[in-house]
């Protein structure tokens, strides 16, 4: 029998794709026009440890737009990149409860955080003002070295979301008159849009996560991406704003930091143990896919994963 001479783990994993894979809750995002053409089939569940096996099951290597996975590496990126100090003066660190597309900002007119695309974008800002025009290449790149492989751009979903974002435009200009964004709004916008664009696998945000777990060294190509520091709080924020206006019910159930996108993508990633990448395009109303939450919270439950309760 070919199922019991599996590891345990890669069993676990297939008894979670059997399991899930008739749920047909949920919805395809289409608000970004090309997302809408997602197959709500796709199923991929990937998981890296960080002595470097990664098991997959299902479709780990079918390519998918990262969407808001990036805010949590493009925020480390940030704080590598301009300090601690610029970006903790114009980004806060509060769970906004509010969804992710929310306009508002808190008190004093700063994102709520950097899981949200306010405070996502003022990070790309953070970027731009840095690099300028090398900012999306720049980005790309070291999301490449999460993953451990080079990255490319979705240009369709690309054109799709900078055709019809005006939410995300209506968010650039208010941060910008509030001083949190000081470069042009078009361009800071293009990095936003081309970063939420890059395409990864289920299999590679597994090691994206596992390289967060990994106090910023990927388990696959040993290299120190970012700084531990940065990885902390990152970790942080994942921890109470990842799941958005889910985040408090997610820390409760689940235990484990993470982040979704509207792509079908949930990433976990569990400090000193390990990375998850889930694909499975069917949302739910706050934009989490169906799926991978129902991955998460099996895996956290079989192998007794939730971080508040280790030994
Ligand atoms: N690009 C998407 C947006 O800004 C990302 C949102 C998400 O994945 N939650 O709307």
């Amino acid at each position: 029998n070919w199922a019991g001479s599996q590891p345990p783990l890669l069993r676990f994993l297939h008894e979670c794709y059997t399991d899930f894979l008739p749920e047909t809750g949920g919805a395809v995002a289409d608000y970004i026009p090309e997302l809408g053409k997602a197959d709500p089939a796709h199923f991929g569940i990937s998981l890296a440890t960080l002595d470097g096996h990664v098991y997959e099951v299902g479709d780990t290597r079918v390519p998918f737009t990262i969407q808001s996975m990036s805010k949590p590496f493009v925020f480390a990126l940030a704080l590598d990149t301009l300090g601690a100090e610029r970006v903790e003066s114009v980004i806060g660190v509060e769970p906004s409860g509010d969804p992710f597309n929310s306009i508002r900002l808190n008190a004093e007119n700063h994102p709520f955080n950097p899981m949200v695309n306010a405070g996502a974008i003022a990070c790309s800002g953070l970027i731009h003002a840095a690099k300028g025009d090398g900012a999306f290449e720049y980005v790309r790149h070291a999301l490449g070295r999460f993953a451990g492989r080079e990255l490319g751009v979705d240009e369709a979903v690309y054109a799709s979301e900078s055709a019809t974002g005006d939410r995300n435009r209506a968010i650039g200009y208010l941060l910008r008159t509030n001083g949190v964004i000081t470069d042009n709004v078009p361009a800071v916008l293009d990095v936003y849009f081309r970063q939420c664009a890059i395409l990864v696998t289920a299999r590679d945000i597994a090691v994206m996560a596992a390289t967060l777990a990994n106090h910023g060294v990927n388990p696959l190509t040993g290299e120190q991406v970012v700084t531990p520091y940065a990885i902390a709080r990152t970790l942080s924020v994942m921890t109470s704003s990842g799941m958005y206006d889910y985040a408090g019910e997610w820390i409760y159930r689940v235990g484990i930091p993470a982040k979704s996108g509207v792509g079908g993508g949930i990433l976990a990633a569990l400090p000193a143990r390990l990375g998850l990448g889930s694909y499975s395009p069917k949302l739910d109303k706050h934009g989490n896919s169906v799926r991978g939450i129902k991955v998460c919270e099996s895996l956290s439950a079989h192998y007794d994963l939730h971080m508040l309760n280790r030994a």
